[in-house]
């Protein structure tokens, strides 16, 4: 095998497969460091700076140490990336012998026995949604992987998606007539027997509470867990770690039930109509909230709202439905899966209303046509050790930004993270020449009326210096319309607009079209790489702290404090900070790339924490004078 310095070095492997390959110390540094912290068995936390070229840093140790490898990253797209472009490289560097394989959450593969289903139910399909089904039978007969996204056309909203893909809740495992075939399992079975398997952060967060409930495993038991894009895994351990149950879950269960009685048992009247009856009561709760989607405090609402009216009429229907498939469940499998999920669900809403646990937050999310009850951990750090020491494995803990002033304190601490090494690599990017800062004092401050059209008159002045070429990042979606309306009136550079078209459509058309202009909120914050003189500015309208109306942000904040911190400066502070360097992150993404940040929320000059957000973000030169983005562009 050959050494990191032999892959990475100026003649080295890597250099022989490609083009233009330039040698990085801090590459090379980065996958030596792995490679110790791998050898001696000590978990490593690492920032590296954009552009280090961090992918292949872990990838090469990974292999080196022949030893059982997971790597996770933030999407399927970026799994996809890892597999389809850099692993085939490295392998090659390597002349590597691991076999290899990209296991993604099972909404990615065909699930047969439902397709099954979908073709039997077609009738009242659309003309669109029946030609796609007719695509996906045809193309059912050849794929390998089942793996949907290599259909293209199948968007994760599209209607025929769930009728041709499972959840846990209804797939049937062994007593599936499919199970043979199932790609699900079969793809999983791959990935147990595989030397490294790419996965993404959901599927190892489900991974790790499979695990500890005993339910089994999806991924193999690595010697080695690689965490790319780390700095989700705070948010995501939090959303896994949850409990989570709605009204979509019981309207589900109601159309199943639906199904099961047409398939299975015709003659039960008494069913159809008991849960005709639970169905209105479902839809009674849902008109309790209005349209508007929200994230509420339990305890308040059951207090101020007629919640506490309609989910015990809720409960009593669907003691009914409960009480009559207990006597019908042995009639077919169909009606015993409802019956599993019913006594599931019920016990869920019944205990949710009842629980006087601290630790836990109770909160409702109101989602479109539905209401879920959540709870989520108050502190994530105990449940997160425990399920990762499940693994025994040696854990990296890599991304673009996770330090604040080269402290990884926040980080640690929300995962409990105690004896880890640590490392910083910066950016190797020139941001004193390639960048500016522009940070604008005379503007109001946010929470005042007049800052809106104050920030808008100033994108409009920014643009104009930039011919465009921008994303401007909002912290919320409200503010988004607002601009997006406001600045389509006043400008003449084409606009693209978050929410309408999908993301890729967006950043692809983006790209594309000379001097553009993009507007969106947070998922365009982090994982979007423009490069070139196409994205030249990045301008950012408020500090992105996160809600302090969000109940879950709250409780932490409240528990927080119990404990004797500072929550504001010891959480918000660094939250923000995080979120900051992500969305700054967008600009320099190459060596040749040149661009002006601009952050319109005085508070960042005008507050004492504004200094440590600052220090936060790569050095680079700061501007209150708009004249100097001018001639930094001409
Ligand atoms: S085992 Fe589950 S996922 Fe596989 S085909 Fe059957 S129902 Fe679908």
């Amino acid at each position: 095998m050959k050494t990191v310095a032999e892959v990475f070095s100026d003649s080295g492997a890597l250099s022989e497969l490609i083009e233009g390959y330039q040698h990085r110390p801090e590459q090379q540094d980065m996958a030596e460091k792995i490679l110790s912290a791998v050898n001696q068995g000590q978990s490593l936390v690492c920032e590296a700076g954009t552009g280090t070229g961090k992918t292949m840093a872990y990838l090469v140790p990974a292999l080196l140490s022949r030893q059982k490898v997971i790597v996770s990253t933030g999407t399927r797209h970026l799994q996809d990336q890892l597999y389809q472009k850099d692993l085939p490289l490295v392998l090659e560097a390597l002349a590597s012998p691991a076999t290899t394989m990209v296991l993604k959450g099972r909404s990615n593969y065909l699930c047969l026995q439902r397709l099954d289903a979908a073709i039997n139910d077609s009738k009242g399909l659309s003309y669109q949604n029946m030609s796609d089904l007719q695509e996906v039978v045809q193309w059912s007969s050849s794929t390998k992987t089942g793996d949907i996204n290599e259909l293209g056309m199948i968007e994760d909203n599209s209607v025929i998606r769930p009728t041709i893909t499972s959840t846990t809740e209804n797939c049937l495992g062994q007593s599936c007539p499919e199970f043979d075939a199932c790609f699900v399992f079969k793809n999983r079975k791959k990935a147990l027997e595989s030397d490294l398997v790419i996965t993404n952060h959901h599927m190892l967060m489900a991974d790790m509470g499979l695990r500890e409930s005993g339910f089994g495993e999806v991924l193999p038991l690595a010697d080695i867990i690689i965490f790319d894009e780390a700095h989700q895994i705070p948010e995501l351990a939090s959303t896994y770690f949850s409990k989570s149950m709605g009204t979509r879950q019981l309207l589900e269960l109601i159309s199943d039930i639906k199904t099961a009685i047409r398939e299975e048992a015709k003659d039960i009247q008494g069913l159809i109509e008991a849960s005709a009856k639970f169905e209105k009561t479902i839809r009674d709760v849902r008109l309790v909230f209005g349209r508007r989607d929200q994230r509420l405090n339990w305890k308040e609402t059951w207090e101020k709202t007629n919640l506490s009216t309609e989910l015990p009429k809720l409960l009593e229907a669907y003691q009914v439905v409960l009480d009559i498939l207990e006597t019908t469940s042995e009639r077919g499998k169909l009606l015993d899966n409802c019956w599993q999920r019913a006594k599931a669900h019920y016990n869920y809403i019944d205990s949710y209303m009842e629980t006087k646990n601290e630790d836990s937050i109770r909160w409702l999310e109101i989602r479109g046509n539905h209401i879920y009850l959540n709870k989520t951990p108050v502190n994530i750090a105990e449940t997160f050790q425990q399920r990762l020491k499940e693994y025994d494995a040696t854990s990296i803990f890599t991304s673009a930004s996770l330090a604040i002033n080269n402290s990884f304190d926040h980080f640690n601490r929300q995962l409990g993270l105690e004896e880890c090494l640590t490392e910083v690599w910066s950016s190797p990017f020139n941001y004193q020449t390639q960048t500016c800062l522009y940070l604008p004092v005379d503007l109001p401050e946010p929470n005042q009326p007049t800052f809106f059209d104050a920030f808008i008159d100033r994108t409009i002045k920014l643009l104009s210096h930039s011919e465009g070429h921008a994303f401007v990042l909002f912290t919320s979606h409200a503010a988004l319309n607002k601009a997006a309306k406001a600045l389509s009136e006043a400008i003449d550079y084409p606009i693209f607009i978050q929410g309408r078209a999908p993301r890729s459509e967006l950043l692809s058309q983006f790209r594309q079209t000379k001097h553009a202009v993009l507007l969106g909120t947070s998922s365009f914050w982090e994982g979007v790489d423009v490069k070139g003189e196409a994205l030249s500015l990045v301008i950012i309208d408020k500090l992105p702290f996160a809600s302090p109306d969000d109940p879950v942000l709250q409780a932490r904040l409240n528990y927080f404090s119990k404990q004797g911190g500072n929550a504001f400066m010891d959480y918000q502070v660094p939250q923000a900070a995080i979120a900051l360097k992500q969305g700054i992150g967008r600009l320099i993404r190459d060596v040749n790339d040149r661009g002006v940040c601009v952050i319109c929320d005085k508070r960042i000059v005008s507050k004492a924490y504004g200094k440590r957000l600052i220090n936060a973000l790569p050095a680079m030169p700061i501007t209150h004078d708009i004249e100097d983005v001018y001639n930094f562009f001409h």
